[in-house]
């Protein structure tokens, strides 16, 4: 499809974007889809963010919101999702009836990615989240929503895991604020949001001999190699996967408000891949 006055303007805004391969991600999607768009990446300043997201999406445009930016673009939108509402953070935005409109679609990626990974919802589940970062608010509502009955939070700086148990927790979650406090638990799944692992190199971010039980094991990091956790996990022979899911499915969830059609998802996985490998 040809650029044209009319082609829609998707951007991503954040600092930096560079490394970013969303752009070849959805540009490889709208092609496939026949929709009229095209997807940009722009390096951003904090102050320019309102007035870069307000310009694109009222003139028919929208977009991505990465680091450090999220917190931010959560207070510029004027329709904000229930997604956006609880995490506080937006990824996704575009313009609908002259106004902003945002969604955090790290909430719903997640949830997609946990319920491929687990055969269905994880209704009753017991969870372990390790981290207390934008990555953990988005795991611990897409758990919530999912219907886990306990989620543990465990961070290395205990009081930005308290911030997010307050925050979002209500009666379902808690915050083990010493490792060792985790000796004998039992969890259905157990889930990484730290950056740890991100290097080949990282250690595990948690001693899986510690814990009583870990049913199942996903890593919100991915990356070319096979991450720290997942290694770990598979050597005990607990089943794992890695972020790469998650990132497909948030993406495809993005795809889907600014197109109101569905995303072609296994374009956008394999689009993934050869990035990755790149
Ligand atoms: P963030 O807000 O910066 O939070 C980082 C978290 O990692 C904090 O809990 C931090 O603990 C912890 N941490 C960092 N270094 C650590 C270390 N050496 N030991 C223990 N904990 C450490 O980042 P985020 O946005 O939540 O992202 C976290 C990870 O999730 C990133 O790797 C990101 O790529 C991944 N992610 C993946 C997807 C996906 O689609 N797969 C989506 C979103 C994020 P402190 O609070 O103690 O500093």
């Amino acid at each position: 499809m040809s650029i044209t006055a009319r082609t829609r303007v998707l951007t991503l805004f954040g600092d930096p974007v560079e490394h970013s391969a969303s752009p070849e991600i959805q540009n490889a999607a709208f092609l496939e889809a026949g929709v009229d768009g095209v997807y940009v990446a722009v390096r951003c300043a904090t102050e320019d963010l309102s007035g870069f997201m307000r310009g694109l999406a009222l003139a028919g445009g929208g977009g991505n919101i990465t680091l450090p930016h999220k917190e931010k673009a959560a207070a510029i939108v004027d329709v904000s999702s229930e997604a956006v509402r609880r995490t506080g953070a937006c990824n996704t935005f575009w313009g609908e009836n002259g106004q902003v409109h945002g969604d955090n679609t790290d909430v719903e990626g997640f949830r997609r990615a946990l319920q491929i990974f687990m055969d269905g919802p994880s209704k009753g589940a017991r969870a372990l989240i390790l981290g207390a970062g934008g990555a953990a608010r988005a795991t611990l509502v897409g758990l919530l929503e999912e219907g886990a009955d306990e989620v543990l939070l465990y961070n290395r700086t205990s009081e930005r895991a308290q911030a997010v148990a307050r925050r979002i927790g209500g009666q379902r979650a808690r915050v083990v604020p010493v490792m060792e406090e985790l000796d004998g638990e039992r969890f259905d799944i157990v889930i990484n949001t730290t950056r740890v692992g991100l290097d080949p190199d990282d250690p595990t971010p948690i001693d899986f001999e510690l814990l009583g039980r870990a049913g199942a094991v996903m890593d919100l990091v991915y990356g070319r190699h096979q991450t720290s956790f997942v290694k770990a996990a598979e050597r005990l022979g607990i089943r794992a996967t890695d972020g790469m899911e998650m990132l497909v499915q948030q993406g495809a969830a993005s795809f889907e408000s600014w197109w109101n059609k569905p995303a072609p998802i296994d374009l956008m996985r394999n689009a993934i891949r050869q990035s990755l490998d790149r």
